[in-house]
């Protein structure tokens, strides 16, 4: 099932990326018998075997993941609904909201900035955010001209050093927008990470992934209660 022919791995490859994601997946692989043998803090591998043989974990950053997925490269995937509508997801199918590493996508602003006067001004809002596809959305929805600029980190400093007037970007806890004067005007979405499989493979090798995946969502469960989020 995987398609690479540099490799004899024949069993079923899950990308993931390092940090959060990795952190909050860990349990969830754990209560379906997944135990990476390599931790991917202290060890420079990108290809995790794991205590099951037959499945192994590949480290990629978040963005890349529905990108080996999509490509076959890597069966199974953890990537946050962010970067999923970013991106489209085309090709991929999603069958459990892992409900980890919750937050929101956001506008925020500078604290004591207009942002409903702008708006209703009809002024042309500068907006920082790598997420450029759903900020564009966002505002045409709305019906608000934005001109975007595209950041690759640290969007918090847009506004502060007058490169934008407003950014879109995720929110947790709040307490980065805190620390930098910032605050949140406006909800986006919901995000939470989304088990994500290659479409083509759930076809032809639905009977080697759905016992992997089911264990997965049977965590969830487990972990999170039953109830819808
Ligand atoms: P990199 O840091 O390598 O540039 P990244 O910033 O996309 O990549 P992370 O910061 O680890 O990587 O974020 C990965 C995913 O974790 C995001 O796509 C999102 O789904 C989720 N996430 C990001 N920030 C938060 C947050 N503050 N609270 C909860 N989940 C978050
Ligand atoms: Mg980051």
């Amino acid at each position: 099932m995987n398609q690479s022919s540099t490799t004899p791995f024949t069993g079923i490859t899950l990308a993931l990326s390092k940090g959060r994601i990795f952190g909050e997946t860990l349990p969830l692989l754990a209560r379906a018998g997944i135990v990476p043998l390599v931790d991917p803090d202290s060890s420079r591998q990108l290809i995790l075997p794991t205590s099951r043989p037959d499945v192994r974990l590949v480290i990629v950053r978040a963005s890349d993941v529905p990108t080996y997925v999509q490509r076959g490269a890597a069966d199974l995937g953890v990537a946050g609904l962010d970067v999923l509508l970013e991106q489209g997801g085309e090709g991929l199918y999603q069958p459990v909201d892992l409900r980890i590493a919750r937050c929101r996508l956001m506008v925020a602003v500078s604290q004591g900035f207009d942002y409903e006067g702008a708006i209703g001004r009809g002024a042309r809002l500068r907006v920082a955010t790598k997420y450029a596809k759903l900020a564009r959305e966002h505002f045409a929805a709305k019906g608000v001209h934005v001109d975007l600029i595209k950041l690759y980190g640290s969007m918090e400093l847009a506004p502060l050093t007058g490169l934008a007037d407003a950014i879109v970007d995720l929110v947790s806890s709040g307490n980065t927008l805190r620390a930098n004067a910032l605050e949140a005007v406006e909800n986006i979405a919901e995000i939470s990470s989304r088990l994500v499989v290659n479409g083509a493979a759930w076809k032809l090798y639905r009977e080697r992934l759905a016992p992997v995946v089911e264990a997965i969502a049977q965590g969830v469960k487990e972990t999170f209660g039953e109830e819808v989020p």
